[in-house]
């Protein structure tokens, strides 16, 4: 089976030098005075640990993890911890800048933080894992914090792993901290609707979308890349929404139906199918890499950064992008794209649903008290839809892509915030 040949060398782009990218554009239009641009450029702090583990077949093996805070101007720093085996100095500092850009756009008090350790979960035990999510959490356990730097989920972990996170750091604090980490199982103090959030704001960012392009979601198709947490959730919900979704795809490759995918049995399929799709039925088997090129309403690419190159841009046939995953598209591509006349719903402003009910959980553990799943979803999809709304005024005020004006959105109110709080 054929799994997706990464692009060519050349036509790879460093996740850092992409985000810098559209930075430094949306600086300039926003006439950014060298010193806050100085300011933003740089992560606030970077941190690298190398982690022993004793593996199940009594060898140690040394994993290195980091923790990267870009900024915590807005508030303490926020995000996930992706536990892969590309995962990099430069991954981790632009997925940090990403969520300082996201929770700005979505205006919720948080810096953007990231970390992430080297290794191939897939292939780890649960007492590999359990051990090597406790020994990270103890080597970082002074720069975590309620008040200071919140983990999450983010790919390769999920709310177990969550759940050992937050035991560890409360066994360092001896006493419960449950709001030190978001995205933790419903019993420990998780929120409901947490797990689904994200690809709910990709959904509702998706039909914002299409409202503006007059696009009918009940005569919309769609093909999402990437089944994970995302793509799935997403997937489920635009068809709930009348959309139908006729590819989906993971690493195993893509699968086509063109009366609409049943994104319940697929999941169903996956979850009792060690997480993957491989040999799913109810559809056609296609190369991974054609999903991106399908004749489709909607594009959703769901799965990880770098996927929408410069060479395979223009083959593009979707009127839509809504990116669930980060950093999807690259830098060289965004042009090919607007080119097009393709609009995209970027990933700062398309996945932040995630986080915005991580913000909603860390509220409720500092309350003490259980919103209703009915709450968070209304809260949740009203800030999105604020967000997209903004987003696209911007994007007419200066007449740019939707990527630019959100970048513009966030950067001028972390540079407003520094202004205020000013520096040494
Ligand atoms: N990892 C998710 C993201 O990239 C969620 C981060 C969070 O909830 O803090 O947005």
């Amino acid at each position: 089976m054929g799994y997706i040949e990464p692009a060519p060398l050349k036509d790879r782009e460093n996740p850092f030098e992409a985000m810098m990218s559209r930075f430094q554009i949306a600086s300039q239009l926003l006439g950014l005075d060298d010193e806050v641009y100085n300011v933003l450029k740089n992560p606030a702090k970077q941190v690298i640990v190398s982690i022993p583990i004793t593996m199940d077949d009594g060898s140690i093996r040394v994993f290195e993890g980091y923790r990267v805070i870009h900024s915590n101007i807005l508030g303490p720093s926020k995000g996930g911890i992706r536990f892969d085996k590309r995962v990099n100095l430069d991954e981790v500092k632009a997925l940090a800048a990403w969520m300082t850009w996201k929770c700005a756009v979505v205006d919720i008090p948080y810096g953007g933080a990231k970390g992430g350790v080297c290794c191939n979960p897939r292939e780890m035990s649960r007492g590999e894992m359990e051990r090597l999510v406790r020994a990270y959490t103890t080597s970082l356990h002074e720069i975590f914090g309620p008040d200071k730097d919140i983990p999450a989920p983010d790919m390769g972990t999920g709310p177990r792993e969550m759940a050992w996170l937050m035991d560890e750091y409360s066994r360092s604090q001896g006493m419960t901290v449950n709001s030190v980490v978001t995205g933790k199982p419903l019993v420990l103090g998780g929120s409901l609707g947490r797990t689904e959030a994200t690809g709910r704001g990709v959904m509702v960012s998706a039909l914002a979308a299409m409202e503006k392009l007059k696009i009918n979601p009940y005569r919309a198709t769609c093909a999402v890349q990437g089944f994970g947490n995302v793509g799935s959730w997403a997937a489920l919900l635009l068809a709930e929404r009348g959309v139908k979704v006729v590819p989906i795809s993971d690493i195993s490759g893509a699968y086509y139906n063109e009366k609409g995918i049943d994104i319940k049995k697929a999941i169903e399929y996956r979850d009792n199918n060690n997480g993957i799709l491989e040999g799913y039925t109810d559809a056609e088997y296609m190369d991974g890499d054609d999903i991106l090129f399908m004749a489709v309403d909607v594009l959703v690419p769901a799965a990880t950064e770098d996927v929408i190159t410069a060479s395979k841009a223009d083959s593009i046939k979707a009127r839509l992008i809504v990116e669930g995953a980060n950093g999807p598209t690259s830098s060289k591509a965004d042009k090919i794209i607007a080119e097009m006349g393709i609009m995209v719903a970027p990933d700062i402003l398309a996945n932040a649903g995630g986080v915005t009910v991580s913000y909603f959980e860390w509220v409720q553990n500092r309350l003490g008290y259980k919103w209703t799943e009915e709450r968070v979803n209304r809260r949740s999809d009203r800030i999105m839809k604020d967000a997209f709304d903004k987003v696209y005024k911007v994007s007419v005020q200066y007449n740019v892509p939707m990527r630019i004006a959100a970048y513009i959105v966030a950067i001028d109110k972390v540079a407003k915030t520094y202004k205020y709080r000013g520096g040494f």
